[in-house]
């Protein structure tokens, strides 16, 4: 009796201990050319400030014993809302200046994901994808198939000019002007601004999330490594949760966010070595620019660019909250 007794006190007292887990965020608002003359003051203030509202809406969620991925949909959809990131709002024109925009989200703890790509009438494809996740069999659904299930599920089709902003429209009649080629690869400038966030709850699960507008003046359907469960997005507790942005193609050549998992479960690496190897070795020998943000279940945190900017915070398991913009940051 007093053993079984005792047996219970530790149950109880291991469940608490589960109770109190840390919780963490990180976030990514895209990785590219951005320097310091670029940014007026008053753009680097807001851009910071959305990054803070961001974490800090992710983190009341965690806090509030929310799952990692309610908190990393929380983030997201908030960075989606702004202008000044390529996702939802924000998101760039496509070369027939319509919006085209992929989303994914993926479950560290059982390894569900969802994702959306080429879908122009949602306002948070972000919650799209997840919707993928919980209420289809699939992982990802494209372009007037996703709108339609997007409408059996009760989401709103928006008009698309929602997603018209003027410094996007600008971006894209320069693009055009810049480029001649049918299939451009554009300039650094029109290729990067997607946002992710990566998250730990009390649980001690992980989750990953990504959304994008994918490349000014794309056409032909194109499709980057957001939508890509392994490229742009990747959770597994046994490793971690990562989000990508950058140059789509050597990111989906790359597996990059796949890479860095499995870096660490068969080679044994740690988050970050396995990370920096990614970012500055692999993807940078093939020509990919870009970055990642990844977090494992014990909260480290990774925010790795090879370019010379990205948008970044996290708030990590002591609280600390920091975001950075620039590479010397
Ligand atoms: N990775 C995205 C894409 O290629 C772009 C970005 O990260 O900004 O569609």
């Amino acid at each position: 009796m007093q053993r079984q007794i005792l047996a219970l006190l530790a149950s109880l007292a291991l469940a608490s201990l589960a109770g109190a887990q840390d919780v963490a965020i990180a976030i990514h608002g895209g990785a590219g050319t951005i320097e310091r003359s670029e940014l007026s003051a008053d753009e680097e203030r807001q851009i910071r400030l959305t990054l803070e509202t961001a974490l800090r809406a992710g983190h009341q969620r965690l806090e509030n014993g929310a799952s990692a991925l309610d908190a990393i949909e929380a983030a997201i959809v908030i960075l989606e809302d702004s202008p000044f990131f390529n996702a939802g709002r924000g998101a760039v024109f496509t070369h027939r200046g319509a919006n085209e925009l992929d989303a994914s989200i993926m479950d560290g703890a059982t390894r569900n994901a969802g994702a959306v790509a080429g879908v122009s009438h949602i306002r948070n494809p972000i919650l799209l994808a997840r919707r993928v996740m919980d209420e289809s069999p699939h992982v990802l659904l494209s372009g007037e198939g996703a709108e339609e299930f997007a409408l059996d599920q009760g989401f709103e089709l928006i008009p698309g000019r929602y997603f018209h902003t003027e410094r996007r429209w600008e971006q894209l009649e320069r693009a055009r002007r810049q480029t001649t080629s049918s299939m451009p690869v554009p300039p650094a400038e029109f290729r990067f601004g997607t946002v992710g966030a990566v998250a730990l709850d009390k649980n001690g699960n992980i989750a990953a999330g990504t959304s994008t507008g994918g490349m000014t003046n794309k056409r032909y359907g194109r499709i980057g490594d957001s939508p890509l469960i392994g490229a742009g997005t990747y959770a597994d507790n046994d490793t971690c949760a990562v989000s990508s942005t950058g140059h789509g193609e050597y990111f989906i050549r790359a597996a990059v966010a796949h890479d860095i998992a499995a870096q660490m479960r068969y080679a044994d690496r740690d988050l970050v070595t396995a990370t920096r190897d990614v970012v500055h070795n692999r993807l940078l020998k093939l020509g990919g620019s870009g970055g990642v943000i990844a977090m494992d279940r014990a909260g480290n945190i990774a925010l790795e660019h090879n370019t010379p900017g990205m948008y970044r915070g996290s708030i990590d398991t002591d609280g600390t909250v920091t975001t950075a913009i620039y590479g010397d940051e």
